[in-house]
């Protein structure tokens, strides 16, 4: 039987009571599916500062190295809003985290039920099936973080900036590789966004994932899109993608437009995967819910847990291997939802909105089913 080891980092606002549920979910479906879990919980963000003086502290690295995986929950909110931007709880906790374990490649399912499209922002007509894509983005490379970064004074006065936008073969390839694995667990349809037309390192990126893909993957229909086309067709017909990839600075921006044509950040779960492999010979990676901490309603089981169970079914698809069981975590979701069991942030016309516990224990009923 596979023993699972993974750090539980609930944070802040909604994150605990959300991980409660999704720990639940956990603990039913390793009955079901035959697995076995142990984990640790550690401090970050908020709770972290307030009880160690740091938003990710030495003991909650440690608890992380230790683990095959990191379930996490959000960190942030007003208590610590005063504090130097540079020692709050996202800056000091969720950016060290992913640079700790180097979380290169971000995974974002986009999932709007079709039960569920009148929450999104689209004509219903559009998305009458509901949306259901995945997109790919670097995390670690790109114009965020290439060299030089900088503020210069020219010698006739004025003011220049500059950011660098820099991408290696080898990190292309990286990301590529997860793209592929994601595109062979769903449709086999990969289209790689870029601006080929204009910059340099879009054409590298152009050329090596054609080539990776070919050499690697040929049963992927592969495609490739400029990413202001792509911003388009995102909110045109965005279940033309399956599985979409793409470099860190245009990822950010149409995964955020995927988030929006969703509809409710409850339901949208996130994985970032690390360059290490645990004991499984699996990628390391971080798993978490899309939305913040959610400060307006925490504390009064109102949060919707999908999303952070949706992250801990993520953790069992890419850390553990566990489709099945995975895939049996996001069928109870969904069934427990387009039932109708709802939290006031998807509430259909009619649907008495419950509480953070009781729909846990739906999905819970419906994986026991
Ligand atoms: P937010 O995502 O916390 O909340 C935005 C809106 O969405 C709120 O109305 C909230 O109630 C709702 N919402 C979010 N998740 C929900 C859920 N699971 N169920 C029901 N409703 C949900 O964003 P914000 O208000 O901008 O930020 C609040 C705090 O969270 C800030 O301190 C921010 O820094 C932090 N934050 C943390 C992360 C993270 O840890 N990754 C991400 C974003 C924001």
């Amino acid at each position: 039987m596979k023993n699972l080891k993974f750090a539980v980092l609930p944070g802040d606002g909604i994150g605990p009571e959300v991980m409660d549920v999704a720990l639940k979910v956990l603990r039913t479906a390793s009955n079901k599916y035959e697995f076995s879990f142990d984990y640790d919980f550690a401090d970050i963000g908020g709770v972290a500062i307030d009880r160690h003086g740091k938003a990710f502290p030495e003991s909650t690295f440690k608890v992380c190295e230790n683990s095959d995986a990191i379930l996490f929950g959000s960190v942030g909110g007003p208590k610590w809003e005063s504090l130097p931007p540079k020692d709050q709880p996202e800056r000091a906790a969720l950016l060290p985290i992913r640079k700790a374990f180097s979380l290169y490649a971000n995974v974002r399912p986009g999932l709007l039920y079709k039960e569920l499209t009148s929450l999104s922002p689209l004509k219903n007509e559009r998305i009458e099936a509901g949306i259901d894509l995945v997109c790919i983005r670097e995390l670690t490379g790109g114009i965020y973080f290439g060299q030089p970064k900088e503020t210069r004074i020219l010698e006739n006065g004025d003011i220049q900036a500059i950011d660098t936008m820099v991408y290696k073969k080898s990190e292309i390839e990286r990301i590529t590789e997860i793209a592929i694995s994601a595109a062979q667990l769903r449709g086999k349809k990969l289209c790689s966004v870029d601006k080929a037309n204009v910059l340099e390192t879009s054409v590298l990126w152009r050329k090596v994932v054609t080539e990776y893909v070919q050499k690697n993957a040929p049963e992927i229909e592969l495609s490739h899109m400029y990413v202001d086309n792509a911003a388009m067709q995102m909110a045109r017909d965005p279940n033309q993608f399956d599985v979409l990839l793409t470099e860190n600075m245009f990822g950010d921006i149409l995964s955020d437009e995927m988030a929006v044509i969703c509809g409710s950040l409850g339901m949208l779960a996130s994985a970032s995967l690390g360059t290490g492999k645990n004991c499984h010979n699996l990628p390391y990676g971080l798993y978490e819910p899309a939305g913040g901490t959610a400060p307006d309603i925490a504390g009064k089981n109102l949060a919707n847990p999908c999303a952070q169970i949706l992250s801990a079914a993520l953790m069992l698809r890419y850390s553990f291997g566990l489709e099945e069981a995975a895939l049996g975590i996001e069928n109870a979701v969904k069934k427990a939802v387009k039932d109708g069991n709802q939290t006031g942030d998807i509430a259909q016309e009619g649907v008495q909105p419950i509480g953070t516990s009781e729909l846990g224990a739906v999905v819970i009923e419906n994986l026991n089913a």
